[in-house]
């Protein structure tokens, strides 16, 4: 089992749904609930939507064509959001995410949302509400002349690069947005966020890629400056796309060292719960539902979780 912020997040909130999406979905398995598990945990909220479309939009078409040189375009940008909306939606509303076709095999137009298959009407409201957002996003990112700079000006750029790493023996996994190697200056990570109220600051997460940049084995297309590289000379920057805020954080050698014992402390948390050590042969029943009974409202294993396994 692999740590990350999200999943321990997840951990916290509802330790089974943890267990459904982490251990127990899974494409290939025989077992026909082990599928369905895996098909529900690809199942996404109209606001979850909204975010993967602007993410994907900057990492496949704007941060791709700035890492050749190319200057894209606010307008191309949203052209291009537009058609990843249609198409996602049309594959959702059609349920093409039960073909029984992977997911790796179907690209970019696989979409699952929450609300299609659990039979929820979807709102024209809702629906403007969510390109709205989306055009919103992008509108601020090309429009940040300083963010932008940050992106032109660096010697290659690296979207959603998975970084691995153990701690005490167990594999911690970060895959940040996006992570920016300059000439003379030291690499910057940035988090996008595409929240109304961007309330929760992000410094946590963003220092475990930082720490994950430095700890990882570097990849091919690293830059050899990163052996050299401390820990507390990363960058890192949260983008609040909606809000059209940039936080950049601080990383200082003390701050590096709490967020490591912090980890470590969350993966013994989770191994006395008994998460760490269970195969797929576990059970749901095994782990404890949800202290917020109101989650399972909007739970996408809650089809399996009551029929199955209460
Ligand atoms: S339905 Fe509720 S208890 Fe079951 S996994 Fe989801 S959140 Fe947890």
């Amino acid at each position: 089992v692999i740590w990350s912020y999200s999943t321990y997040r997840q951990f916290n909130k509802c330790q089974r749904q943890w267990f459904f999406k982490n251990v127990y979905a899974s494409h290939a398995a025989n077992d026909p609930l082990r599928k369905e598990a895996y098909l529900l945990g690809q199942l996404k909220s109209i606001s979850a939507w909204r975010g993967d479309v602007t993410d994907k939009t900057l990492s496949n078409f704007v941060v791709r064509g700035i890492a050749v040189g190319k200057t894209p375009k606010l307008d191309q940008a949203i052209d291009y959001a537009r058609i990843l909306c249609r198409r996602q939606y049309d594959f959702s509303t059609a349920k093409k995410y039960r073909s029984g076709q992977s997911k790796s095999s179907i690209g970019v137009e696989f979409c699952a949302l929450f609300p299609i298959e659990y039979d929820i009407p979807i709102s024209n409201q809702e629906l403007t509400k969510a390109w709205n957002d989306i055009e919103l996003a992008l509108t601020n990112f090309f429009n940040n002349a300083s963010l932008m700079d940050r992106l032109r000006s660096a010697k290659s750029l690296l979207a959603q690069r998975a970084l691995s790493f153990q701690i005490n023996g167990t594999y911690v996994r970060a895959v940040p947005d996006l992570i920016a190697f300059y000439e003379n200056d030291p690499p910057r990570i940035f988090d996008w966020k595409v929240h109304s109220q961007g309330l929760k600051s992000s410094d946590q997460q963003l220092m475990t890629y930082a720490i994950a940049l430095k700890r990882a084995k570097p990849h091919k297309d690293f830059p050899d400056s990163v052996a050299n590289l401390q820990v507390e000379d990363v960058r890192i920057s949260e983008c609040q796309l909606l809000l059209n805020i940039v936080r950049d954080y601080e990383l200082t050698r003390d701050l590096v060292i709490e967020t490591e014992e912090e980890i470590a402390e969350n993966i013994f948390e989770m191994n006395l719960s008994g998460a760490m050590a269970k195969s797929s042969d576990a059970t749901a029943n095994d782990f404890q539902t949800t202290r917020f009974p109101e989650m399972c409202t909007t739970c996408q294993f809650k089809k399996i979780c009551w029929e199955n396994f209460l």
